[in-house]
């Protein structure tokens, strides 16, 4: 039987969010691969090895990956959210450009899966709903002044914006300048979400004004989305509604 290698994304964290495909491929493989807490997600069953790393091993992870169903395995190397969102996708994409010619013979597919952004989204109502951009606010793979480019340049253009990997007790800083950027760029009060373990037991959402979002509201397990200068809120019992409406008038 040949190998393949299937890159899944197991969505936010609630089951129900795992698309069927991504399902029907744990049930065939033989090996699962990826960051610890994501390969935990992972029923085991016999015939199954779970493959389980350190965070920082990407590149090693995803030659093993490869080399694995080179050798005939069927491998699913797993990322939360979506495997092509700052995850594992990339990775492998990298290891295959420079490794032997017979991976790009592999079967190699990407099961898309339900991005955090937009797990947090859902959950605030539709702040997404007009022009948007994704930043990871990491500095672990690219200069801290690229992302405060970004930030300028993204609320120079006046688009909503999700921010990923907000924060980490690594680098606590990063974050409060984030927001002293943004409170200069933008200048207003515009509504930020503070999405928490998006569909886990352990979600909590929090909508406050540019202006009083305070670095201590994020972690490395929040989803930050700020809103554009179009952005609304509708109050009502049981917490706001925040949606950016579709138009913008000429
Ligand atoms: N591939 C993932 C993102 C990996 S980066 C995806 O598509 O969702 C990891 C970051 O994603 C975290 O630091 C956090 O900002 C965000 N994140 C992942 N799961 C989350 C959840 N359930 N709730 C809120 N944010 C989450």
């Amino acid at each position: 039987m040949s190998g393949w290698l299937a890159i899944a994304g197991l969505g936010p964290g609630d089951e129900a969010l795992i698309t069927p495909e991504v399902t029907e491929a744990l049930a065939k493989a033989t090996d699962v691969v990826g960051y610890i807490p994501y390969v935990a997600r992972v029923a085991e069953r016999p015939g199954l090895t779970l493959h389980a790393s350190d965070n920082r091993v990407e590149i090693d992870r995803s030659r093993h990956a490869l080399e694995m169903a080179e050798a005939g395995r069927r491998v699913v190397v797993v990322s939360s959210g979506d495997p092509g969102v700052f995850a594992m996708a990339a990775a492998i994409f990298e290891a295959v450009e420079v490794g032997p010619a017979a991976w790009r013979a592999l079967d190699i597919r990407v099961l898309p899966g339900i991005t955090a952004m937009l797990a947090a989204a859902a959950r605030a109502g539709a702040p997404l709903g007009h022009d948007f951009c994704a930043i990871n606010l990491s500095d672990n793979l690219k200069p801290w002044d690229l992302i405060e480019r970004r930030l300028r340049l993204a609320a120079e253009a006046d688009f909503a914006m999700a921010f990923y990997n907000p924060r980490s007790k690594s680098r606590p800083e990063g974050f409060a300048k984030a927001l002293d950027t943004l409170r200069q760029a933008c200048g207003d009060a515009r509504p930020v979400i503070f999405a928490r373990a998006v569909t886990t037991p352990e979600e909590e959402i929090r909508v406050v004004p540019l202006t009083e979002a305070r670095p201590e509201m994020a972690d490395m397990r929040t989803m930050v989305i700020v809103g554009s200068s179009r952005t609304r809120i509708i109050t009502r019992d049981g917490g706001p509604i925040v949606y950016t409406p579709r138009s913008v008038p000429a």
